[in-house]
Parts: structure tokens; sequence; C-alpha cells
């Protein structure tokens, strides 16, 4: 029998049966802290889902977004328009891409952005004449999206699950074992089949992994041994979480195609997009008459776009990158107090991201995550055993001792 009780709103990532009390109403936010619909605060340790670097409630976006709706709302830019903030936005993240002379796709999020990227990786190899360079490596874990391309991408077997027949064309390996690129290589045709590496430099959603010192260059390495292009999923990474603009500069890697999302806008407006190396832009631009036949209807939106421009001037003006570490460093300090080899087995993580591994024969961290709300802290469990924090770059640091202090607390209330 159906559910009685449910929301209209059939929720993302939620079971179909969870009634309406189950969610938080959110009404507001202001920095690193939002309120429900019963006045509670709660600070927000996740940056909302990992993206909202500048904190809630900045006036500078919501004006840029406001004016731009009054002068134009929208309009598609498929052959033969553009607008404004578009180029403008194209422009400045161009201007801070870490690969010279960057093109810049622009889609509505990260989904979209890691499918549009696999789908450049594989036409600029068509065009090139190479129309068998179709096989894309991925590791697991590693979150990508939920579109077709991008969950047939990501390194977890449960996202996958039901969802019938996937991308064909994806090698996965572990996410710390640059050998078995070389074994999946030859196990699906040999270097002349590759046509993309796909990783996050931080593996996020999958866990809050960091590379191991020189993984990503080793990416890099094989990538150029197979003449295949290197995608670095840089929707979490990008934008000052990782203390520069973009994490490879962090790794001093250097990719051909990068996916962004989420900060770029910091959740102000829906953007995602695609970075595009002067390899793939080659082949894409060698042939006149080659028509791209791709890109969604609101692939730069000016209202989105205008919000993303507001956002990038924040985070500069504010030299927010600058904060990734500090705040990282005191979150880790502080969830580390927590370690007690029993209950908190360990902390990892880098620039402004955290997580805390919790021994799944204790109290879950979905458990720990319900206790946090309850005393008003928003964190996110990955699965059962591992919690993970990535606060707004504008936390502060009686915040970030309250989010960690509430961790440590929550943890206890449930052990006892
Ligand atoms: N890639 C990474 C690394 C992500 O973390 C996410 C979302 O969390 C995505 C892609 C998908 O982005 P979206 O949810 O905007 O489609």
């Amino acid at each position: 029998m159906a559910a009685r009780n449910v929301p209209r709103f059939l929720h993302s990532f939620s079971k179909p049966t969870a009634t309406d009390d189950v969610f938080l109403r959110l009404v507001e936010g202001q920095g690193a802290t939002v309120v429900d619909n019963r006045g509670k605060r709660y600070i927000d340790a996740l940056a909302s889902l990992w993206y909202c670097q500048v904190g809630h409630g900045r006036a500078e976006i919501v004006d840029a977004i406001t004016a731009q709706a009054h002068r134009l709302q929208a309009f598609h830019t498929f052959e033969r328009f553009t607008n404004d903030p578009a180029d403008r936005l194209a422009n400045e993240l161009a201007a801070i891409a870490p690969m010279e002379d960057a093109r810049v796709f622009l889609t509505s999020g990260g989904s979209e952005a890691v499918d549009t990227a696999i789908k450049l990786a594989r036409v600029a190899h068509f065009v090139a004449g190479e129309p068998e360079r179709t096989l894309v490596i991925s590791r697991a874990p590693s979150y990508h999206g939920v579109t077709f391309g991008a969950v047939s991408a990501t390194g977890l077997p449960l996202n996958q699950l039901g969802f019938g027949p996937l991308v064909g064309g994806v090698a996965q390996v572990p996410h710390d074992d640059l050998d078995a690129i070389d074994a999946a290589v030859e196990a699906n045709g040999g270097p002349g089949t590759v046509a993309a590496i796909i990783a996050e430099p931080v593996i996020g959603a999958g866990g809050v992994l960091p590379p191991a010192p020189g993984y990503l260059q080793g990416l890099r390495e094989r990538a150029d041994r197979y003449g295949a292009f290197l995608i670095l999923d840089e929707v979490i990474c990008g934008f000052g979480r990782m203390g520069a603009w973009f994490a490879a500069v962090r790794y001093g890697v250097t990719p051909d195609l990068v996916t962004f999302a989420k900060g770029v806008t910091s959740g102000y407006q829906p953007v995602g997009g695609v970075l595009v190396g002067r390899a793939v832009r080659d082949r894409l631009e060698a042939d006149p008459d080659f028509l791209l036949r791709h890109g969604t209807t609101y692939s730069g939106h000016p209202i989105a776009c205008a919000a993303a421009v507001a956002n990038l001037r924040v985070i500069r003006d504010e030299r927010l990158a600058e904060r990734a570490d500090p705040i990282g460093d005191r979150l880790r300090a502080g969830l580390e107090k927590a370690v007690d080899g029993e209950r908190v087995l360990s902390v990892r993580g880098e620039g402004a991201m955290a997580a805390a591994r919790i021994d799944p024969e204790g109290p879950s961290a979905i458990a720990i995550r319900d206790e946090m709300l309850e005393r008003g802290v928003i964190a996110r469990p990955l699965g059962t055993d591992v919690m993970a924090f990535c606060p707004p770059l504008v936390i502060s640091d009686d915040q970030l001792d309250e989010v960690t202090g509430t961790f440590a607390d929550a943890v206890l209330a449930l052990s006892r």
C-alpha cells in the first residue's frame, strides 16, 4: 500500500515514504547559520551540500541577481545568441583556470558538467580521427553525480543499483591504486581505447579522501602516456575550498578538463560547467564545419551567471581561499579530540574539508547526525561510518569549536 502523509515534493536521496515531519523546514540564513520555521538556529557545517562558500544571505549576490532579472531575465545561448553575464563569467573562469587558454562550457549543475566533460572527451577524440577512444577510467569510491553519464562514472555501487543499463565504456579502479589503471587499460583493449581518466582531487561524497602524495601526478602521467585526457572533477574542491581557486593548483597538476559547479555560485543560482583546455580545444576547433551538438536550455543563463560573477567577486575580495586551511586545521584538531579508538576512530581531510571515521559497531553516523541536529549543528553522514564537514569559508573559530564540540557531545550522548 502506498505510504500516507507523504509530501507532494518527492525529495532527492530520501525515502519516498518519509513523512513531512522528517524534514527540517529552513526559512532563512546568514553567514554560517540557517534558521528553521520554529526559529531554531543551526550552524551549517556542510555549507548546505558542500557549496555555500561565501555563506548565506549575501546581499551583493542577491542584488546582482535582481539587477540582471530586471534587465534580461533569460535567453538561450545556442547558436547565435549570447549575453553579457555568460561571457563575463567565462572570461573570469578562464582567467583563474588551472590550465592555459581554457574555454568554458556552462551547465546548470555538476552532473551535467560531468556528462559534458565525458562527451567532450569522446567527441574530441572522434573528430581527431580516433573514434575508438571511448573508455573512461574512474575511481571507486567516487561521486560524480546522478545523470546517466555521471552515475556511470560514479564509484558507489548503491547509487547505480536498479537504474538499468548504465553508460558503457567505464572501467573503475580502486581510488588509490595507479597500477590498477594500467591493468584496466590492458583489459579494455589497450591505450588506443582510452578517452579520459576522471578523478576528484579530494574524493568528497565518497568519504572525504585526499589523494596520496604524487597520486594526481600519476594520473597526469598516465593520461599523457595513453593519449587520454585528464578530467578533474572539482565540483566540491573548486572555488577556494582547497586554498586556491582549484585543487589542481594545490596539488600541482594540470588537467585537460575541469568540471565545476557548487561553489561557482555558492548555490545562489544553479550553475556548473567545464573548463576546456588546449588539448581538447585544438581537436574541437580543428574543423570549421564541426558542430558541437551538446548543450542544455539553461547553459549560460544570464541570472545564474550574474550570480556566479558576484560570488567570485566575494571570494576574491574577501580572500576566502586563504581561510580554507585555517578552517580545516581547526576543524580537524577539534574532531581529533573526540577520537577515542572506540567510537570515533580517526579524522581525515584537507583544505576546508574534514571527516571523522566512526566505528561501525557503535552509534551510526546517521544517529550522530540526528543528535547533532537536535543540538543545532548540521553535518552530513556518508554511509553509516563517516561524518563529513565542509563549512562555509566565512565560518568563525567560535562556530567551528561549537561544531566539533557538538559532534563530541552527540557521540557521547548516544554511547550512554
Ligand atoms: N561531482 C562531484 C564531485 C560532486 O560532489 C557532485 C555533487 O555532489 C556532482 C559531481 C554532481 O553535482 P550535482 O549534484 O550538481 O549534479
